[in-house]
């Protein structure tokens, strides 16, 4: 259990489908400052912690435009998060169409046509800009997560087929709502411990 203790920060509750804040389009950070910093450490810990390989800042409640993801970790055991804050795409090429899952998707998985490769630029922690190129699950993740942040969820790239079949599990998904309204993923955590690729 203490396999982020080489990390600072807070475990934060994710935010599950049938949340409206995981459909609104986020805004730009204004500074990296201090708290745009802790704000991350924590959403990193959230990520290793939920055995997700990405996380944006809306699934923990925060729109603004951030995400981290690292593709590989689960399976390396090496921890090498990429943080991208108020990323642009600059290209993406080619099609890939693999399975996928969404910590605020807890359960559930579908097929979803990707561009095999992106080209991204993207703020660090620092303040710089980077460029990044990436292909395979690493693309796949960053444009994952690069929906989140404009409230898109990977439901809404699927066949309408499968969204049928699905619509029973995401009506049960909407209906856990806490007191003040908020879908979070107390219920499910026991559950989802065992999905290793969601984002
Ligand atoms: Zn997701």
């Amino acid at each position: 259990m203490n396999r982020s203790s080489d990390l600072k920060g807070r475990l934060l509750p994710v935010r599950i489908y049938g949340d409206q804040i995981l459909r609104e389009k986020s805004l730009p950070v204004e500074e990296i400052n201090e708290e745009i910093r802790g704000f991350v450490q924590d959403l990193i810990i959230t990520m290793y912690e939920k055995d997700g390989i990405g996380l944006a800042a809306p699934q923990v409640g925060n729109n603004i435009r951030i995400f981290v993801v690292d593709p590989e970790w689960y399976r390396t055991g090496k921890k090498n998060p990429t943080v991208f804050i108020n990323p642009k795409f600059i290209s993406m090429s080619g099609v890939d169409v693999q399975e996928e899952g969404c910590l605020s998707l807890p359960d559930i998985t579908a097929e979803v046509k990707r561009a095999d490769s992106v080209v991204i630029e993207a703020y660090n922690l620092e303040g710089k800009m980077m460029r990044y190129e990436a292909t395979g699950l690493f693309a796949r993740a960053i444009q994952h997560e690069y929906d989140h942040i404009d409230g898109i969820l990977f439901v809404d790239r699927i066949s309408k087929l499968k969204l049928l079949s699905l619509k029973w599990k995401l009506k049960e998904l909407e209906k856990h709502k806490d007191r003040n309204g908020v879908n979070i993923d107390t219920y499910f955590t026991d559950k989802e411990n065992d999905i290793h690729r969601d984002t």
